[in-house]
C-alpha cells in the first residue's frame, strides 16, 4: 500500500520539535547541529527572534490579499532589492522553481516582442532549477527527467567549464544562458569569476540575456549579497529563493527594464507569490543580510570554517579529500559514499545535506556562532572515526 505522504523522499529517521539557531530538538528531546539549514533556507537560524516578531505582528493584520490589490509589504520588499541589487523590478514567487519557470517565460517574451527568433536557452551539467517541466528539461540530467518526457524544448545544456562548447553554441538562435554561479545540488561547484566575466561579454555579442540562478548562492551565502557580485558583472534576469525568507515561503525574480517590460499586464501571476506575511519576513531579512557589517561577518565566519575544514581533510583523509565552495555555500568531497556520511554525522549529532559528485554540503545559517562552527567540525572528524573504525 502506498503511504499517505507520496513516498518521493528517502527520509531519515528524524523529526523536529523544536529550533533554535543553528540547534534542532527531536520529538525524543535529542539535540542536533544544523549545518543544512533546511537546505540553505533558514540563513538566520531557526526561530530568529527578529523573524519571529515580523511574522507574528502580520499574521495579526492581514495574511493573504490578492495581487488584484496594492500590497505594501511587496512594495517595501521590492523596493529594497531594486536598492540593493542590479535589478530595476522584482516579481515575487512562492519558491525557487516557480521563479524559474518566470525566468524561462521572460526570456522568451523578451525575443517575442523583439520579432526575433531565438529558440534556445543554454545550461549547463550539473544545474539544478527545480522540479517543474519547464526546470527539468533546463537542467536535462537523467536523475531528473527521466520517465517525464516528452521535455519541454527549447535547451541545450553544455558541460561545465567547456569554453569551447559554449562558444560554439552561443549564436544568435541563443535566447538566453542560464546559470548557477556556484551550483549547489551539483556538488558546490563555484564558476570562476573570469568566467562569469567572459560568460557575460559572450551574451553581450549576441544579445543573450544572462540569467543567474542565485536561488541556493544567494542572500548572503557567499559572503556578497549575490555570489555574482564577487565577479563585477550583472545578470539581465535572476532567480532568488530559499534564504529570502529565511524558512518562510518565498521567491523572486529579479530583472533589468530591459528584460521585464515585456511582462505587461496579464503576462503573468501568482496567487500567493508576494503575500503580507512572506514579504514582512523577506524584508526583515533584507535588512539584517543587507548590512555590509552582517556580509563581513560572514565572510569571515566562512574563514574560519574553511581553515578548520581543511585540517579535517588532512586529519581524515581516508574520509574526506577536499574542500571546495564560497562563503558558507561549502562542500566537503567524500572519498567514502556521501549518503553514508551524512548518516555517520547524523550520529555524532550533525545535519549535513548530501549533493552531486560525492559531496557532503555545508550551508550553516549564516549568522551561527563561531562555537558551533567549531562543534561542527569535531562532529565531522567524529563522523570519519566512527566510519573507519567501523
Ligand atoms: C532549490 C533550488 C531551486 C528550486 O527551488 P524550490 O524552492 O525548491 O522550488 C532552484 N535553483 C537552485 C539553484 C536551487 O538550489
Amino acid at each position: 500500500m502506498i503511504a499517505s505522504v507520496l513516498p518521493t523522499y528517502n527520509r531519515a529517521p528524524l523529526s523536529f520539535t523544536l529550533g533554535e539557531g543553528s540547534w534542532l530538538t527531536t520529538d525524543d528531546g535529542r539535540r542536533f547541529l544544523d549545518l543544512g539549514a533546511g537546505i540553505a533556507v533558514n540563513a538566520l537560524g531557526h526561530a530568529h527572534p527578529a523573524l519571529v516578531a515580523a511574522l507574528t505582528e502580520q499574521a495579526q493584520r492581514v495574511w493573504h490579499v490578492s495581487n488584484l490589490y496594492r500590497i505594501p509589504q511587496q512594495q517595501a520588499l521590492a523596493d529594497a532589492l531594486v536598492a540593493n541589487t542590479f535589478a530595476d523590478s522584482v516579481f515575487f514567487t512562492n519558491s525557487g522553481t516557480e521563479a524559474a519557470e518566470l525566468a524561462i517565460k521572460m526570456v522568451r517574451k523578451y525575443w517575442h516582442d523583439r520579432g526575433e527568433d531565438r529558440p534556445t536557452i543554454l545550461s549547463f551539467e550539473g544545474a539544478f532549477h527545480g522540479r517543474s517541466t519547464g526546470a527539468i528539461a533546463a537542467a536535462g540530467s537523467e536523475k531528473l527527467t527521466h520517465g517525464f518526457g516528452p521535455l519541454m524544448p527549447g535547451f541545450k545544456v553544455l558541460p561545465w567549464g567547456d569554453h569551447d562548447a559554449l562558444d560554439a553554441a552561443l549564436d544568435e538562435s541563443v535566447a538566453a544562458v542560464m546559470i548557477e554561479p556556484v551550483q549547489g545540488e551539483g556538488g558546490i561547484r563555484p564558476l570562476p569569476d573570469p568566467c562569469l566575466k567572459g560568460l557575460r561579454a559572450a551574451c553581450d555579442r549576441t544579445g543573450a540575456l544572462l540569467v543567474l540562478d542565485e536561488v541556493q548562492c544567494g542572500m548572503g551565502r557567499t559572503g556578497r549579497l549575490f555570489a555574482h557580485e564577487w565577479s563585477g558583472v550583472a545578470p539581465d534576469i535572476m532567480m532568488v529563493a530559499k534564504g529570502i525568507g529565511g524558512g518562510f515561503p518565498l521567491g523572486a525574480v529579479l530583472t533589468t527594464e530591459a528584460a521585464g517590460a515585456p511582462m505587461s499586464a496579464g503576462t503573468h501571476g501568482s496567487t500567493y507569490g508576494g503575500n503580507p506575511l512572506a514579504c514582512s519576513v523577506g524584508l526583515k531579512v533584507m535588512e539584517i543580510i543587507a548590512d555590509p557589517a552582517f556580509l563581513a561577518e560572514v565572510t569571515r565566519k566562512a574563514g574560519l570554517l574553511r581553515q578548520k575544514l581543511e585540517g579535517l581533510v588532512a586529519e581524515h583523509p581516508d574520509t574526506y579529500t577536499e574542500v571546495r565552495g564560497l562563503g558558507l555555500m561549502l562542500g566537503l568531497q567524500c572519498r567514502l559514499p556521501n549518503t553514508d556520511v551524512t548518516a555517520a554525522a547524523r550520529d555524532a549529532g550533525l545535519l549535513v545535506v548530501p549533493a552531486a559528485d560525492n559531496v557532503i554540503r555545508l550551508l550553516p545559517a549564516l549568522n551561527i556562532p563561531d562555537e558551533d562552527l567549531a562543534e561542527a567540525v569535531i562532529r565531522l572528524g567524529q563522523a570519519a572515526s566512527a566510519m573507519t573504525q567501523a
